[in-house]
């Protein structure tokens, strides 16, 4: 099933760089492959599906993409400037298409330099979007890796600790797309949420790719970005989440040369639309409920065009606070480095690691991210109109009382939200130990939750996709479908006020 990559085939085709044909740019460094090298070379069976960076001769656009579809080949990742990571059988069909090259991605340039003086330790591993989790966790077992078990991961995504030694031979498997060192949080099992990376009209930015876009200053002396506040979420105060936002743009504009100041209408150029939506909002990027993707930034122009270059959007199915998880201002801090065109940093300690850390600033490698593409001299803030909104609105009511309504719905919006943080505790007591076996196609499951105030309800899922509710709260059960082989069961507990935890079992089915 799973062929291995001729290790050094694609360093060699590098090496006979003749005439640049465009750049693509990954994180290991930059390469100008050379026309006329590549597909053909492999020595892969024809019909199997692998995975391919195609460098086209101009931006693919939506025309492009729209054709790689009617091809059956999918679009998985967009990679600077102007290169695609795809997924189709073999050989691809590209004739016709403006393709300067195509290839799959060298082994070497899915280990990052992040974990250049790593010797062992814990690792996240990236998989291609379209790869098969199950197989993927068969896969690393193989390969010698332990799994640690994190039900906060994104999709394709697995923790696993090992030898340093043993990462070019997973790099060399064609479903791994990138690995970087896992952070702390991660590995001690402390709830994280994480970011699937900056979009780009063409799909999101790949892990592995050089991480930086960058806003044009015809000036050469930073840059000057508007914002703009849309639909804001009900969840908190309006004027909080005004200054929360203007507060993560001035944490960035302290250390480098990038100023925002109020647009005065949504759809401008070189503006940073602000929202927050539930669901499919209209940027073929639907939110995902609560849990999941928390928010999204779209890259500035280019590659993205205007307007929606730089636009922030949050999810609103997510129970934002202040100061607690889902904190507003971390998320915003982070989503406010991709809105200037920082790509996701390997780095456990910085902001724009891809899992949020609670953040009060910036880390110094985000610093010198920042700076390295705008310089280091400081930039402004103009605040946003707050105050000013927070008045209107009342008045807006009617000319009389309005000022009455607005101040009173005010009070009691912030006084109601926020004030339970504390996670309801969790145990399974049935299995007794955290991994169990079984001979039956499925397991009853039980144990108990308590919260500060009250557990309002149990969930289940599994590591093969299926998922549940279980019957009763502080003591609850479920009973759950095995596959055979590893079947890791992942059980939270929720309190009203969206705090959760977790506990998880393996039950191996004999
Ligand atoms: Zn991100
Ligand atoms: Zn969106």
């Amino acid at each position: 099933m799973r062929i291995l990559w001729t290790a050094g085939l694609m360093s060699i085709l590098l090496a006979q760089t003749a005439s640049s044909q465009g750049v693509i740019r990954l994180k290991t460094g930059s390469i100008s492959p050379a026309p006329a090298q590549g597909m053909a070379r492999r020595e892969t069976a024809p019909g199997a599906v692998r995975h391919f960076l195609v460098l086209f001769h101009s931006y693919p656009d939506a025309d492009v993409r729209a054709e790689l579809g009617r091809r059956r080949i999918q679009v998985l990742a967009y990679v600077p400037d102007n290169t695609l990571m795809v997924s189709g059988r073999v050989p691809l069909n590209l004739v016709g298409l403006d393709v300067g090259w195509s290839g799959p991605l060298d082994p070497q340039a899915k280990i990052s330099p992040a974990l250049a003086t790593q010797s062992a330790g814990a690792y996240l591993v990236v998989f291609q979007p379209d790869s098969s989790l199950a197989d993927d966790r068969e896969f690393l077992q193989n390969q010698g890796f332990t799994i640690i078990e994190n039900p906060d991961l994104l999709p394709a995504q697995l923790l696993v600790t090992g030898a340093a030694s043993a990462l070019p031979n997973l790099a060399d498997f064609d479903e791994v797309a990138y690995i970087v060192p896992a952070s702390v949080d991660l590995q001690s099992g402390i709830p994280v949420l994480g970011c699937p990376g900056p979009l780009t009209e063409a799909g999101l930015v790949a892990d592995y790719a050089q991480p930086v876009a960058t806003w044009h200053s015809s000036s050469g002396a930073g840059i000057t970005l508007g914002y703009f506040f849309g639909p804001l979420t009900e969840k908190l105060d309006a004027s909080l989440v005004r200054s929360e936002i203007a507060r993560a743009f001035a944490e960035w504009a302290r250390h480098a040369n990038v100023s925002f100041t109020p647009a005065a209408q949504a759809e401008t150029t070189r503006s940073i639309d602000i929202l927050f939506a539930h669901g499919a909002h209209g940027d073929g990027y639907p939110f995902d409920g609560n849990g999941g993707v928390l928010a999204h930034t779209f890259f500035p122009a280019p590659p993205n065009s205007e307007p929606i270059a730089g636009d922030m959007h949050f999810d609103d199915d997510e129970s934002w606070h202040l100061g607690t998880s889902v904190d507003l201002f971390t998320v915003a801090l982070h989503e406010a480095g991709h809105a200037l065109g920082l790509g996701h940093s390997d780095q456990p300690g910085d902001v724009m690691y891809p899992y949020y850390r609670f953040a009060a600033g910036l880390a110094p490698g985000d610093i010198a991210a920042i700076q390295a593409v705008y310089g280091s001299t400081p930039g402004f803030v103009t605040p946003p109109s707050g105050t000013v909104t927070g008045t209107g609105t009342g008045g807006t009511g009617t000319g009389t009382g309005g000022t009455g309504t607005g101040t009173g719905t005010g009070g009691t919006g912030t006084g109601a939200k926020a004030t339970d943080t504390t996670p309801p505790s969790l145990a399974i007591l049935s299995p007794g130990s955290s991994i169990a076996s079984a001979y039956a196609s499925t397991i009853a499951i039980s144990g108990s939750a308590s919260d500060n105030v009250a557990v309002t309800s149990v969930t289940w899922s599994t590591s093969n996709g299926d998922s549940g509710a279980a019957t009763g709260t502080t003591s609850w059960s479920a009973v759950v479908t095995l596959l055979s082989g590893n079947n890791v069961v992942t059980v939270r507990a929720h309190d009203a006020a969206g705090n959760s935890s977790w506990r998880a079992v393996t039950v191996v089915r004999h």
